[in-house]
């Protein structure tokens, strides 16, 4: 496998089909590039796979069979996203470190995420969270604003156990 060591530009980019939206919203934000659509057909799917030089991501385990995609595609096995995680960080050998500890691309748009100064972050969000954190990022397409607030920072956390356990 090529080297995946970039902490910017991540590879592989992937496809998750319908049934893997909350394991897309998670791997944009861990700084993968992952195209989703709620509704797409097989040959669609495939063709997007192809054209955008993605790796497909599915729980269709007849799709994966017609193997159209050869070996550019991995059935995730489990409905769980921590196992969903797992399998890809044993299958794929690749990484969910962050060196600044913030999500790096919108969960919703995929954009890449830049950095906003804390005073036009703070008025937008609860008083605690501006006040607990320093460092707060904003999609460019769609404007959320993020931060590692807790669930976020649980999951690296579980993320880093399950590489070094
Ligand atoms: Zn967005």
């Amino acid at each position: 496998m090529e080297s995946l060591n970039s902490p910017i530009v991540r590879s592989p980019a992937f496809f998750a089909d319908a049934m893997l939206g909350r394991l897309a919203r998670w791997l944009r934000m861990l700084g993968y590039d992952t195209s989703y659509e709620k509704v797409i057909s097989d040959e669609a799917l495939i063709a997007r796979v192809l054209a955008e030089h993605r790796w497909l991501l599915t729980r269709d385990s007849y799709l994966v069979q017609r193997k159209v995609l050869r070996d550019r595609q991995t059935l995730i096995a489990s409905d769980h996203l921590q196992d969903q995680l797992r399998q890809l960080q044993s299958e794929l050998h690749i990484t969910f470190d962050l060196s600044d500890g913030t999500p790096s691309r919108c969960a919703s748009c995929n954009k890449i995420l830049t950095v906003i100064p804390h005073q036009k972050a703070a008025p937008t969000v609860p008083e605690y969270v501006a006040s607990l954190h320093p460092r707060f990022v904003q999609c460019p397409s769609c404007g959320q604003i993020y931060w590692p607030g807790t669930h976020w920072t649980q999951m690296l956390t579980r993320l880093h156990e399950l590489r070094t356990s």
